[in-house]
This record gives structure tokens, sequence and C-alpha cells, in this order.
């Protein structure tokens, strides 16, 4: 099989679909409070995304995750799942979302083949949680969780971007929570692309999380598979009771064994977070020209830069904000 094999090697089958740019919060290192959403029309549906997977599989991708905006803003995502979840050689079907609309639809998901969960959570305090998303929520995410367990997803995963004057106050009672509800804690390192301005100073970095979380829940050790190719860096309590990873995407770049290429929600092919230039494959899919796709992503992937210049005077920031490629 032809695979989607980049010029310094790296083999990318996993593909994140961005399936609306519309969001119920306002994170302020996501996007801006005023902003135009695009129009509904702009949207791929879900027969073009479901054809763009089945190239894609083609192609070797067997990872999908499914992430906006918001994705459960998009109506009725679980048929979404499910087409996706009947294209050959698509082994694995991820979701992150806030949470907020997830008690109603947690089990629909579950039913139609989602397994993996990733809840994005930063703040236990009512307060904190509307400055960092300008909107109020705390109980719904809460609510989310709950129906998510109840509706038999195992693992869970919550996702805490870690900003400094914020996650300092947060990380103790995040990782409390999550050792008792049995959800996997990930916090994310705080990235550039958001419509704030990002100072390398509100970074906080790995050792020190660790630090916190070891002086204020319990000792933690590497996990015993612990991959390091992997995104996360993956800790377990020593007393066995639950884990932790944290994504550092600034202080320990992970673009060396990168694997992911992504589709904006209206057609449009990245092959990295921050890359500047992107292709449209909406024409190609309307088209039904599976041939062209084919062509687009193999050259996509092959135009791949080595990896994001966050740490150098280089780096550009994309234009587009995260909520608008797909986190
Ligand atoms: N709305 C969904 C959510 O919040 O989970 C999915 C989209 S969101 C863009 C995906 C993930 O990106 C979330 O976990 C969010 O916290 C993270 N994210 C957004 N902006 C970020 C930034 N500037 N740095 C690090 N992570 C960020
Ligand atoms: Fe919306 Fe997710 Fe961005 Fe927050 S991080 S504004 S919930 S897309």
């Amino acid at each position: 099989m032809t695979a989607l094999v980049d010029t310094f090697g790296r083999i990318h089958n996993n593909l994140r679909i961005s399936v609306t740019d519309r969001c119920n919060l306002r994170c302020t290192y996501c996007m801006p409070e005023d902003v135009t959403f695009l129009d509904k029309s702009a949207l791929l549906s879900f027969e073009d995304i479901t054809r763009f997977v089945e190239v894609a599989a083609t192609l070797g991708v067997n990872k999908i995750r499914l992430t906006g905006g918001e994705p459960l803003l998009r109506r009725d995502l679980p048929s979404l799942v499910k087409m996706i979840a009947a294209v050959p050689g698509i082994t694995d079907i991820g979701l992150t979302t806030n949470g907020l609309l997830l008690a109603n639809q947690a089990g629909a998901l579950f039913d139609a083949g989602l397994r993996r969960l990733n809840v994005s959570l930063d703040t236990l305090d009512a307060g904190r949680f509307f400055e960092l998303s300008r909107r109020d929520g705390l109980p719904l995410v809460l609510a989310g969780l709950r129906a998510a367990k109840r509706a038999g997803f195992d693992p869970i995963k919550v996702n805490a971007v870690a900003i400094r004057g914020f996650i300092e106050h947060d990380a103790v009672p995040l990782a409390q929570f999550c050792r008792e509800e049995g959800f996997e804690l990930r916090f994310i390192e705080y990235m550039p692309i958001g419509a704030d301005v990002w100072e390398r100073e509100k970074v906080v970095f790995a050792h020190e999380l660790l630090e916190w979380l070891e002086a204020g829940v319990a000792p933690l050790a590497p996990a015993a598979d612990y991959d390091p190719r992997s995104p996360a860096m993956e800790f377990e309590y020593a007393d066995g009771r639950g884990r932790v990873g944290i994504i550092a995407s600034v202080s320990r770049p992970f673009c060396r064994s990168c694997n992911r290429i992504r589709l904006t929600a209206e057609g449009k092919l990245r092959n990295c977070l921050f890359a500047l230039d992107e292709v449209d494959v909406k024409p190609l899919i309307r088209a039904g020209d599976d041939a062209g796709i084919r062509a687009a992503l193999l050259a996509n992937v092959l135009d791949k830069w080595e990896g994001h210049e966050i740490n150098s005077a280089k780096f550009v920031k994309p234009l587009r904000t995260m909520h608008a490629i797909g986190g």
C-alpha cells in the first residue's frame, strides 16, 4: 500500500477532522470573542468527510479524531461516527469536546462506535472557568463527564491547558478529581495558536506540573508502557491509582514522530497545526475525484516541514486560530 510518508520518513496514519468552527465557549487561548463563523453551506457534509476518509484509509490512515470548534454542535454527530467506523481500515475513532453538550449525546456516541473520548476542562472553579472560557458551563461539563462514564467510555481523558496564573490553582484539584473519578488527566502546554497574546512566561512546563502533583497529590513515576515517541509523556501514581499525561508541545515538541494530518471544517488539508499553507480538497471531494484526493494527500505530506518553530525567532503564527483549524 502506498503510504503517506514525508521527506523525514514520518508515516502519517492519524487524521484529525474538524466538523465545525463554531463553539459554545470562547476560550481566550483558542479564539477571539468576536468571530465570524463559516457559513453552514461551506462545511463539508458527512458524506464529503466519509469520502475523504475512505481515500485516506487507502493510504494507511487508520486513526481518526473528530474535533472543532465544538464538535457536539454539529447535528447528529453519532451518524458521522457510524459512517467513519464502517470505512475499511479505520480502527480507531476519537472525539475531543468541551463536554457542554455531552450529557445528552454520550450514549448515542458510544453506541455509534466511539471509544476514545477527551473532554477539555481547565478548572473546577466556576469563576476561573468563566475567566478562561468567557462563558458559564462548568456544571454541564461535569454532567457530561458523569454521563460519559455511565455510557461506558473507559478511559476518559480530561485535557487541561496549563497557563501560568491559572493552572497553579487548578493542577492539584483537577488531579485529585480525576483520580477519584477514574479519569486520565492530561496537561497541554499553552501554545501560540489563539487570538490572545501568547507569552513564553505563561507556559507552565512539565517539570513544574510534576513537582506540584508530587507535593499535592501523590508520588509519580514514568508509566511502564510509556512510548517516548508519543505526544504525551505518561506518568503513573506510585500507589497505582491513576495516571497523568503531559503534552509538552512547546518544551518538548513531538514533531520528530508526528503522524498527524488535519482536515478543516470547510475542507482544507493541513500537514501541521502550525502550517502556513493549506490545500483545498473540497472541489476534489465534490467532483468524486479520488485520484485527485490521493495526489493532494501525498503531495501535502511530502511538503511537510521538519517541525514547528515555536522556540525560534523564525516562528510565524498561522492566520487561523485554533478553533478554525481543529485542535
Ligand atoms: N472544543 C473542543 C474542546 O475544547 O475540547 C475541541 C476543539 S479544542 C480547539 C481542542 C483542544 O485544543 C482543547 O483541549 C483545547 O484546550 C486545546 N487548545 C486550544 N487552544 C490551545 C492553546 N493555545 N494551547 C494549547 N491547547 C489549546
Ligand atoms: Fe471552543 Fe474548544 Fe476553543 Fe474552547 S478550546 S473555544 S471549547 S474550540
